[in-house]
């Protein structure tokens, strides 16, 4: 069984306990509009273009064959919906400016370069993240590196927006320790405009997760102008309230890494305002005050 990976990202130290490996699966199907990975929301592959690191050489619109790559004026444009991924362009791209994104693999592929790293999970207590896109809808991909961490006692964590069948979450639910729950939006008219996906989906995942008695941090990012309300807040606070398993809560303060990377594979992203210090402090004051002490600044 083979995903698109995007990423396998060593030494990782922001994707659960310790040190990690953590590897980017490419395939979403929600479209959550301040999206910081917009290149892992297509299942397939995609050629993205780095402005910054191109130097007008024009190889590229030499060597491709279907006109993707033109000069307007001394600006390069990409018409990306022509391209057919043959990834000529990528090869001939003196200054890596043009790059594939998405390499095909087997769990067996990723688990060999897992492996290098185990030295290091055993002294950080940490493991192995699987991200997304949204992990748990490459489900056997999941189960098959899952199982051959767990042959080899390696600390199994899964990130997840939830938005997945839950009869495809029991097939790995024995295989992960712990789950990254991201936690984005509280009412179902804001999901179906923020997030693209339905609350009852989402829900069912969470309640199935806890009710197997799983450890699980919930992660919330928070973005102004979309789920910085007392609304919203009042719902995690609900949640802390009613699951007193949960052994973390996270808020995620909104960056605009994915404005970028969603222009260099044709995508626009939505920017919305970053947060100040200030704001932050305030949004762990309310959960203090109100006796949260678990609840925490990513
Ligand atoms: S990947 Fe192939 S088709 Fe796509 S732009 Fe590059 S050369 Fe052209
Ligand atoms: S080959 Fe690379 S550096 Fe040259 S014009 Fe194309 S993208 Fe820019």
């Amino acid at each position: 069984m083979k995903s698109y990976v995007i990423d396998v990202q060593r030494c990782s130290i922001h994707d659960g306990p310790g040190i990690r490996t953590t590897v980017f699966l490419k395939g979403c199907p929600l479209r959550c509009k301040w999206c910081h990975n917009p290149e892992s929301q297509s299942y397939k592959r995609q050629l993205s273009y780095n402005q910054s690191l191109c130097i007008s050489c024009r190889a590229c619109e030499e060597v491709c064959s279907q006109n993707v790559h033109s000069f307007v004026d001394g600006l390069h444009r990409v018409d990306y919906s022509k391209c057919t991924l043959c990834g000529k362009c990528v090869e001939a791209c003196p200054s890596k400016a043009l790059s594939m994104i998405g390499r095909e693999m087997t769990p067996q592929e990723v688990f060999a370069i897992v492996k290098k790293d185990e030295i290091f999970y055993a002294q950080g207590g940490g493991g192995v993240t699987i991200s997304g896109g949204e992990a748990l809808t490459h489900i056997d991909f999941c189960l098959e590196l899952l199982q051959l961490c767990k042959e080899s006692h390696i600390h199994t964590c899964i990130e997840t927006s939830g938005f997945a069948q839950v009869n495809q979450l029991r097939k790995v639910l024995p295989y992960v320790d712990l789950f990254l729950y991201d936690f984005k939006i509280s009412n179902e008219p804001d999901a179906l405009q923020f997030i693209g996906g339905t609350l009852s989906v989402i829900n069912r995942t969470f309640n199935e997760i806890y009710t197997n008695e799983k450890a699980m941090i919930l992660r919330c990012p928070i973005i102004p102008g979309v789920n910085e309300t007392d609304e919203h807040f009042q719902a995690i606070e609900k949640i802390v309230a009613a699951y007193p398993d949960l052994i973390g809560v996270e808020l995620l303060p909104y960056h605009n890494f994915g404005v970028v990377k969603g222009a260099n594979i044709g995508c626009k992203t939505e920017e919305f305002d970053f947060p100040t210090e200030e704001q932050k402090q305030e949004w762990i004051q309310y959960f203090h005050q109100h006796g949260y002490d678990k609840v925490k600044l990513a």
